[in-house]
């Protein structure tokens, strides 16, 4: 999907629709300052609970499943045929989430340092609350709550 500043209408990148990221709410215009509305995009400071959780299972879900394929085809491979280890099974299992999840989370992890560090930012936060006066009230209450 297209961004387009509805000032001027000059493209400034795409964005991801339905899929939560975290991330400036805005995006400034570089030829007219306007402040776009970027769709499904939060700071992290900003996002409900729900939202977090949802964001951190929407990341790590398919790694997951990733992560068990090799414990599964050991599994039906070996196992049923009576000549596997379980302690293999146990490794396999343990150890492929475990070492698959380190890349959604440093990932995950990365993006919510730059999500603070732009709110450590006061003068990001005074746009910020300028942008949710514009409309997204719902930011501007939770700016002023992260307080
Ligand atoms: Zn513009």
């Amino acid at each position: 999907m297209e961004l387009r500043c509805p000032a001027c209408t000059s493209t400034l990148g795409t964005a991801r629709r339905g899929r939560l990221s975290v991330g400036s709410p805005f995006q400034e215009c570089s030829k007219c300052r306007t402040q776009v509305s970027r769709p499904s995009t939060n700071e992290w400071a900003l996002l409900g609970s729900g939202e977090k959780t949802y964001w951190l299972c929407d990341r790590i879900a398919p790694f997951l499943l990733l992560g068990l394929a090799p414990a599964l085809a050991y599994w039906a491979l070996v196992i049923r045929d009576g000549t596997g280890d379980t302690r293999v099974l146990i490794a396999l299992l343990s150890g492929g989430p475990l070492l698959l999840l380190f890349f959604p989370l440093s990932g995950a992890l990365h993006a919510i340092r730059r999500s603070r560090a732009r709110m450590a930012d006061p003068m990001y936060r005074a746009r910020l609350i300028e942008f949710g006066r514009r409309g997204l009230t719902r930011t501007a209450a939770a700016t002023r709550k992260a307080d």
